[in-house]
């Protein structure tokens, strides 16, 4: 290789994310993204009520994020605006609605990402903050820190005013008896329900049965492109149903579960230990920029969140990921459905369950 070859080797691996030749194209434009969890939902699991309920929170994300976003709104807040409403709704896994551990406890995971600074925030296992997504956020703004975790990240919520609840706030049947079940199958012993949990009462089988085949997902995630050009990514969950000994999955983990720099963003869903380990966040993001200074920036994140995705599956990981790259919006997934949206300037809203969708 000449040294000019060389030398411009050095400067590609030196400063991936700032080539020259690539443009942001529509530097004004603004961009979303969204999923609420990947996995096995398939046609016909769902009864017509439950899909529309899960289309119509999908869309009121995508109108609330939209109008916010043309109102000339900062990333972080949409990010954080929309994360919340998830959290608050029982149908997803973040915040209430969230999966219960092996101990009968809901400890919720979330992390955010400005890709300008590469500002990030993250908490992990926590038990009694209303919108853990509020306090990742916390931590990114107001400590020296990235991520906190447990009994600590608590105190820091109380320090910093943000809403507690208790665990019966989190508490939902349906996900009670989905851990129920599975702590069965794997010979624990079902744990109490928390105090204040409302008393049991029979849930729809099939919306049981369903739970537990999907039982890892249901995470949340939003990506977004502001009016100013800057990529947000943020991501919110329960985690995996009965998990056990404190784990915590990729969501809070930065370039795994959650990701953006300046012309990149995504959120990831599926079974964590395998987006760590493959550190599927940054990596996508990295080999998008690659793909695009070898062959363009069309179609080169797409290739690099399937090439990802198969090589998940290769492994035995199972998940799906939505990202904004320059802007535009790409998902990719290895299981038969991703609840997922996008929508941007000059671009027809777009909500979709099934993968052929
Ligand atoms: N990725 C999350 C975790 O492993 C779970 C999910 O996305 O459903 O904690």
């Amino acid at each position: 290789m000449t040294r000019i070859a060389l030398a411009f080797v050095a400067l590609m691996l030196a400063t991936p994310f700032a080539h020259a030749g690539l443009q942001q194209a529509g530097e004004n434009d603004w961009s979303i993204i969204i999923h609420g969890g990947a996995g096995v939902i398939e046609r016909g699991d769902m009864d017509a009520q439950t899909e529309a309920a899960y289309r119509a929170a999908l869309q009121s994300a995508l109108e609330q994020g939209g109008a916010m976003l043309r109102d000339g709104a900062d990333g972080i807040d949409v990010v954080e605006a929309l994360i919340q409403a998830f959290e608050d709704d029982p149908m997803f896994n973040a915040g209430r609605g969230g999966v219960f551990t092996a101990d009968g406890r809901v400890e919720m995971d979330a992390s955010v990402m400005i890709g300008s600074t590469r500002a990030a925030g993250a908490v992990a296992g926590v038990t009694s903050v209303r919108h853990p997504i509020s306090l990742a956020r916390a931590v990114m703004e107001h400590s020296p820190h990235v991520m906190l975790a447990g009994d600590g990240a608590e105190g820091f919520a109380a320090e910093r005013g943000l809403e507690l609840a208790d665990q019966a706030f989190f508490f939902t049947e349906r996900r009670w008896q989905a851990m129920e079940s599975q702590v069965q199958r794997m010979g624990l012993p079902v744990p109490p329900r928390p105090e204040g949990a409302p008393d049991p009462e029979p849930v729809n089988e099939g919306a049981l049965d369903m739970m537990e085949r999907e039982h890892r997902f249901g995470t949340v995630g939003v990506v977004v492109r502001d009016q100013s050009g800057v990529t947000v990514a943020g991501t919110s969950t329960g985690g995996t149903t009965a998990k056990r000994w404190g784990r915590v999955g990729d969501t809070p983990v930065i370039g795994a579960g959650t990701w953006a720099d300046e012309r990149c963003g995504l959120s990831a869903t599926g079974t964590g230990e395998y987006f760590i380990r493959f550190n599927v966040a940054a990596s996508i993001c990295r080999e998008a920029e690659y793909r695009a200074l070898q062959t363009g920036p069309e179609g080169a994140a797409q290739a690099a969140a399937d090439a990802m995705m198969d090589t998940l599956l290769a492994d035995g990981g199972d998940g799906g990921i939505v990202m904004l790259y320059l802007g535009e919006p790409v998902w990719a997934m290895n299981t038969p459905g991703m609840y997922r949206a996008s929508w941007g300037e000059g671009r027809e809203p777009y909500i979709a369950i099934y993968d052929d969708e």
